[in-house]
């Protein structure tokens, strides 16, 4: 099934946007691929941050990747990178939620192995 069918109505923004998340999640192996579009939402936001993935309780299994329109500004290859680095925050179980802060060096290390998984695939 095409991943832009497995993600339903889960994709939230302008065609650009969406466009660029499913070219972004062909990068990723089928299984890997296949767990974010169960659990993710990707939605549209204007914040100056290019992207920001949110987890919690209240979610449930969800997960909403969060994309800045500002971001699309961006070369591709960047466009490419900041959705699969939100993507691996979620497939690496990252928790990022507003009520549970988290250490300086839990960050570090969260942002370091979603920066690793960007990378290892979009060199593929
Ligand atoms: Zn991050």
């Amino acid at each position: 099934m095409e991943i832009e069918q497995k993600l339903e109505n889960r994709l939230i923004g302008k065609r650009q946007m969406q466009e660029a998340v499913v070219s972004a999640l062909t990068f990723l192996p089928t299984d890997t691929a296949d767990e974010v579009t169960k659990s993710v939402w990707f939605v549209s936001n204007f914040d100056d941050a290019w992207g920001f993935t949110l987890d919690s309780k209240d979610l449930g299994q969800r997960h909403l990747v969060f994309l800045s329109d500002e971001l699309f500004f961006e070369p591709k290859q960047q466009v490419l990178y900041t959705i699969l680095h939100e993507v691996g925050h979620v497939a690496l179980g990252h928790r990022n939620a507003f009520f549970k802060p988290q250490t300086r060096q839990e960050t570090e290390k969260q942002e370091y192995e979603a920066d690793k998984f960007a990378r290892k695939y979009l060199k593929n």
